[in-house]
């Protein structure tokens, strides 16, 4: 009677979970992330296999569209994604819908603990006139917002970056990224970028392949390129001394972008690179020790 009974509670266990287990079984074989712990601010990459193949895969993560790509075998789907800078940390949910060839729509659900990440504050001065800019400089901001607007909402069909993203300069860092900044004792902001000493004409190389969706100067940014490596997911160079590319050139990774400088609001010269994924600013130095996998 006893092991009846168990056997009964297991049945009707197994009876429960089984519809949208057998639906989510029959497109998803595996669903997994790197790192495998994601922190605020943290790059990531989601792996998902498919049983079948599907003609299409799509993502939502963050309230952004993951695009899903395979590379070779057409089971294995790869989206670069990650976890803004001023994210709040907790449960977080990766949405997987895959369209099968003959109409069927498959879905899953991925809960993942995005944890904390500890900043320092740190109090800069700047020169006055970036504090509070006048009419004529607020029209120069505005305007360089618009041409910021348009290189971010560059669109591709496919990765250009392949392998692993490599720092810009052989360089050690100056500030981190993440760092909560106050300007002659007001106007607090938020470092979203990484910052590396590097003397002025110290060369910048391309952290990976990609299209340069922007190469001029802007009044922060001073002499400023950012490369889309696809799917707008894209690396920002700033303060320049000199641009050596052109805005819709393509580059390899490692290729010399520029020289390192102090045009725009910068204390000296440094280099400021950024990671930028729809909207989201990333911290570079997890790019960097991220592995990803080579689409060539
Ligand atoms: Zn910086």
């Amino acid at each position: 009677m006893h092991s009846c009974y168990k056997l009964m509670v297991m049945l009707l266990i197994v009876g429960a979970v089984r519809s949208p287990a057998a639906t989510e079984a029959a497109a998803f074989e595996n669903i997994s992330w790197n790192p495998r712990s994601i922190n605020v601010g943290a790059p990531c990459l989601f792996k998902v296999e498919t049983a079948a193949v599907p003609s299409s895969l799509k993502g939502k993560w963050e309230g952004r569209d993951v695009v899903f790509f395979s590379a070779g075998q057409r089971h294995l789907w790869y989206g670069l994604a990650g976890v803004d800078v001023g994210a709040i940390p907790g449960k977080h949910y990766l949405e997987l819908e895959a369209t099968m060839p003959d109409g069927r729509v498959m879905s899953a659900v991925r809960e993942i603990d995005v944890r904390p990440s500890i900043y320092k504050v740190v109090t800069l001065t700047v020169p006055g006139r970036f504090v509070q800019p006048d009419a004529e400089t607020l029209k120069r901001i505005e305007s360089d917002q618009e041409i910021k607007r348009k290189a971010f909402s560059h669109q591709t069909a496919a990765p250009e970056w392949s392998g692993s993203f490599h720092a810009p300069v052989n360089s050690s860092v100056s500030e981190a990224f993440g760092t909560r900044r106050t300007f002659n004792g007001k106007l607090a902001s938020i470092h979203r970028g990484l910052d590396y000493h590097a003397k002025s004409g110290t060369p910048v190389l391309a952290a990976n392949a990609g299209t340069v969706v922007l190469a001029r100067e802007l009044f922060y940014e001073g002499n400023c390129v950012i490369i889309d490596h696809g799917q707008q997911f894209m690396t920002l160079y700033m303060h320049l001394s000199q641009i050596q590319v052109a805005e819709g050139g393509k580059v390899k990774e490692g290729e010399q972008i520029g020289l390192s400088g102090a045009t725009g609001r910068a204390t000296g010269p440094h280099l400021h690179v950024a990671v930028h994924w729809q909207g989201a600013y990333l911290d570079p130095a997890q790019l960097w020790t991220l592995s990803l996998p080579d689409l060539r």
